[in-house]
């Protein structure tokens, strides 16, 4: 039974030249204490005999490094809301080294963990506020079949920290297959490295992309490989009506995994002009400006690929982005509807999003009421109209919607079940996010952290006794705008 102390690192990212990382020690915490752990991540490491590591909280904060880790922070620059920055790289992220397991590789990244050379001024900790978050978000986006890092455990400790006002010190445990980020390979291009960037992308396809090792052009592939997996997962993003917050190319990963997260938010009432970041005031990261941030975002990465390959290829690529994404976010919205996946849907869908925009209808209970639609002619179908204050709005959408099931001889108790398995009850919206944040800072009780996590990791589910957690926001919650501070 490995515990933590005990588990058998390969540290890969630290086989790179020293030009990609710097080697540091996390700076220990006072106090602390364990205050969540995920099973289901520690099953991806084997991690099964943690409860006899006697200082468990130390070594998931940094206080105490397992035997074979080689802590490292890895360089990399990025665009941060438009302008490049030539040097970031992890200012308060500390790479543990990576396990191996019949589920893969994964990296061992502390959040939090002490200042690194990377800090600039900043203190190279993360307050428990934002940690909750991350730990929460992380785990949510698994449980809907959204590709993310994912977290492990949650440490918290007494260190107080300056932000808007003073908090305290927490650790998240991330794991992933790779942090690696556009950022990582702009930062070579813009020091004039290219010898650098070749190594890179050979790390990534080799452990990633293993099957374009011996393809001619595989450095296009790979590009078109990251493309590919970005725009689907801005698919995911806008399907469930998740917006990041922060998309600078430092937060975007080379797999394609929801990546650092910040003040991000779901939607509560659909609203594509919802901005999450209160920093953000231009919109920049706007929910329906994240598609095409994306692609964007892809233009900076492929630039800083181009001393691998022709600009025409690096072109060619990001060409195929736009229809990648609308095929994968119709065929998901399509599910979501219960209908074949065909662009015929598209004025429906689109004439759905534009009702539940006006009507400022909730994106998550309109699609999970929706799974039970009936279709008979004369079905008033009152859990989904009652939410309307325009009825006819409703009525009309529904006439619509009716025909489009007859076209396809949809079965209603055949549909539902499919329905509800793409259409979650449960997301992370902000109010439940701040109810287990006061919960947990003011009265040391993460019993609401505990909750949120049982129903977000299987967020298809009925879960009996737990329906509050599906509830709109209160009144006090609807305008919650997360601060960019964490
Ligand atoms: P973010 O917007 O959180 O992804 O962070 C952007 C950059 O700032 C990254 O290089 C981070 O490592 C760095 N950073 C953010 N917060 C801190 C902090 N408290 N201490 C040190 N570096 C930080
Ligand atoms: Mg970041």
């Amino acid at each position: 039974m490995p515990t933590f102390d005990t588990l058998n690192f390969h540290n890969r990212f630290v086989s790179l030249p020293s030009d990609f990382y710097s080697r540091v020690t996390p700076t220990p915490l006072p106090d602390v204490k364990l205050l969540h752990f995920n099973p289901a991540a520690a099953q991806l490491i084997n991690l099964t005999g943690h409860e006899t590591d006697h200082n468990l909280a130390d070594l998931l904060c940094g206080n105490t490094l397992p035997t074979d880790s080689q802590p490292a922070a890895a360089l990399y620059a990025g665009h941060q809301f438009g302008y490049f920055v030539p040097q970031l790289g992890d200012g308060r992220a500390i790479l543990l080294g990576g396990i191996e397991s019949e589920l893969g590789h994964w990296e061992l990244q502390l959040k939090g963990a002490g200042p690194t050379p990377y800090s600039r001024n900043s203190d190279g900790r993360a307050v428990l506020r934002s940690s909750i978050r991350e730990y929460l978000c992380s785990e949510a986006m698994h449980g809907l079949g959204i590709p993310t890092t994912r977290a492990l455990s949650l440490v918290g400790s007494s260190l107080p920290v300056y932000r808007e006002t003073v908090e305290t010190a927490a650790v998240v445990l991330r794991m992933s297959p790779s942090f690696i980020r556009f950022g990582s390979f702009e930062v070579f291009f813009y020091r004039s490295q290219p010898d650098a960037i070749r190594t890179l992308a050979d790390f990534v396809i080799q452990h990633h992309y293993p099957e374009l090792l011996n393809s001619e052009d595989k450095y296009p592939k790979f590009l078109q490989a990251v493309i590919t997996s970005t725009a689907k997962l801005m698919a995911q993003w806008q399907a469930v009506g998740f917006a990041h917050g922060v998309m600078n190319t430092d937060n975007m990963s080379i797999l394609g995994l929801t990546l650092d997260y910040g003040p991000f938010g779901f939607l509560d009432h659909y609203d594509p002009g919802f901005i999450c970041n209160h920093s953000d005031q231009a919109g920049r990261y706007a929910f329906d400006q994240q598609p095409d941030v994306a692609a964007w975002n892809l233009t900076r990465l492929a630039q800083a690929l181009t001393p691998l390959m022709s600009v025409a290829d690096a072109k060619a690529a990001l060409d195929t982005y736009p229809a990648i994404f609308a095929s994968s976010y119709i065929d998901l919205m399509c599910a979501k509807l219960g209908l074949p996946a065909d662009k015929s849907n598209v004025p429906l869908i689109m004439q759905l999003l534009d009702t539940l925009q006006k009507n400022r209808i909730d994106y998550t209970i309109f699609m999970r009421r929706l799974c039970d639609f009936n279709s008979a002619p004369d079905a008033e179908n009152s859990p989904l109209r009652d939410l309307f204050i325009d009825r006819a709005a409703f009525d009309n959408w529904a006439t619509s919607y009716r025909t489009q099931l007859r076209i396809v001889y949809s079965v209603d108790t055949k549909r539902a079940p499919a329905m509800r398995s793409v259409n979650p009850k449960y997301i992370l919206r902000n109010y439940l996010a701040e109810n287990a944040i006061v919960a947990a800072r003011d009265h040391n009780d993460m019993s609401e952290v505990d909750r949120l996590m049982q129903v977000l990791q299987q967020p298809y589910d009925e879960h009996p006794g737990m329906e509050a957690y599906a509830a709109a926001p209160p009144d006090w919650a609807r305008h919650i705008s997360v601060s960019c501070s964490s």
